[in-house]
């Protein structure tokens, strides 16, 4: 894998810190907004944790122990208030920290001013991570039998607090029928497809950072073997790319202590 981030010239780092910040604002910020969490909700956030335990590369095992003590908390219930999830998580955060407790400063999604980026690319980044993950199993069909890119349609379904956003990934989830998506590579690409399409609608959007400008991705300096033409790209190549930009392997530890 060393020897394919070589070739692949991967500048482009995964950073924990990242992973973990988006972890820590999912779970304290976003999910409790929800007053209420049952029914679909409920399966939607039991799913989610389930993922992450599976998936999430947590930095100390701790880690993953907080992860199955909070999935404990969920798991009997029928219900459970926003509020009572967020008192719950923080005692177990306490116990069982993650390498970085508490929201630091981004570093691959830092914004050139802080109304820019953050949030909403660490959850990019933490979904294509674990779609890249859940590929490198033999079948993703162990949680709960419900593949990766469901779980991540329910978490933005349920969870993500940005309205339009929701609005619009359901219907790109349709259009491009997400839920007949088989197999963790179809799962890798579908996830980048789609993002691609938010980036381009999103080009000179006022919600757009003007020092990082929206791009189909990956860009060709950053994968040369990608982009056969214009609008044309050799998905084998991207695969390629995708695999080795959110492996573990290409983690960056800058910023954990
Ligand atoms: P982001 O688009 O957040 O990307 C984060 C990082 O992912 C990039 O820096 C790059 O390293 C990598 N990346 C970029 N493209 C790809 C790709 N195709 N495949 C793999 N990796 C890639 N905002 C809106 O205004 N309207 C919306 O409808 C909307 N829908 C969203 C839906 C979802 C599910 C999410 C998570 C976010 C959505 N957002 C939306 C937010 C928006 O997409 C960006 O996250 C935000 O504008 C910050 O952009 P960014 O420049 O940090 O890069």
């Amino acid at each position: 894998n060393k020897s394919l981030a070589k070739e692949f010239n991967v500048k482009d780092k995964l950073y924990q810190l990242d992973l973990e910040n988006t972890l820590y604002y999912s779970l304290n910020n976003e999910i409790p907004l929800s007053v209420n969490i049952s029914g679909e909700k409920l399966k939607a956030l039991k799913t989610y944790l389930n993922v992450l335990i599976e998936y999430f590369p947590v930095y100390l095992t701790k880690g993953k122990i907080y992860l199955q003590v909070l999935k404990e908390v969920v798991e009997n219930k029928s219900n459970i208030s926003g509020k009572e999830f967020r008192e719950q998580v923080q005692v177990k955060e306490k116990k069982f920290t993650l390498a970085n407790s508490g929201l630091k400063n981004w570093i691959g999604c830092k914004g050139s001013t802080p109304n820019f980026r953050g949030y909403p690319c660490g959850l990019w980044t933490l979904f294509h991570t674990l779609t890249t993950a859940a590929a490198e199993e033999i079948d993703d069909v162990h949680n709960n039998n419900l593949p990766v890119l469901q779980v991540i349609h329910g978490y933005v379904q349920n969870f993500f607090g940005c309205t339009d956003c929701v609005t619009h990934f359901q219907d790109m989830s349709k259009k491009r029928k997400l839920f007949e998506v088989h197999g963790g590579n179809e799962s890798i690409l579908w996830l980048w497809k789609a993002h691609n399409e938010v980036n381009e609608r999103l080009t000179g959007d006022t919600t757009e950072d003007p020092e990082h400008k929206k791009i189909q991705y990956p860009s060709v300096e950053n994968c040369p073997k990608c982009k056969l033409s214009n609008d044309k790209w050799d998905e084998n190549e991207v695969l390629k790319y995708l695999k080795i930009k959110y492996s573990k392997t290409n983690i960056d530890f800058q910023g954990i202590n």
